[in-house]
């Protein structure tokens, strides 16, 4: 696994996010896997209501709606993301 840092913002992370291009890794392999990412609480939600697509695709809308975030909301920064990758 990873340290425990942001995938969107480096900031100290609170938990685990699996999107639909996670695969777990192998019995007996250590390591992080794939489409597993840790998240800061100012990003969870996002993260979560967005993890049906990749984490790569996330990670990015996710980081250039953190701007919404500074002047707005978590959720408003969720909205935007969400139509900005087509869901
Ligand atoms: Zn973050």
């Amino acid at each position: 696994m990873r340290p425990p840092i942001c995938e969107v913002c480096r900031r100290k992370a609170v938990a685990t996010v699996a999107f639909a291009d996670y695969e777990p890794l192998p019995d007996g392999m250590v390591g992080h896997p794939r489409g597993l990412g840790w998240f800061c609480r100012w990003h969870v939600a996002g993260a979560r209501a967005l993890r049906r697509h990749s984490m790569g695709r996330v990670v990015g809308v996710l980081r250039a709606a953190s701007v919404i975030v500074v002047v707005g909301s978590t959720v408003a920064a969720v909205a935007a993301a969400a139509l900005w990758i087509g869901s």
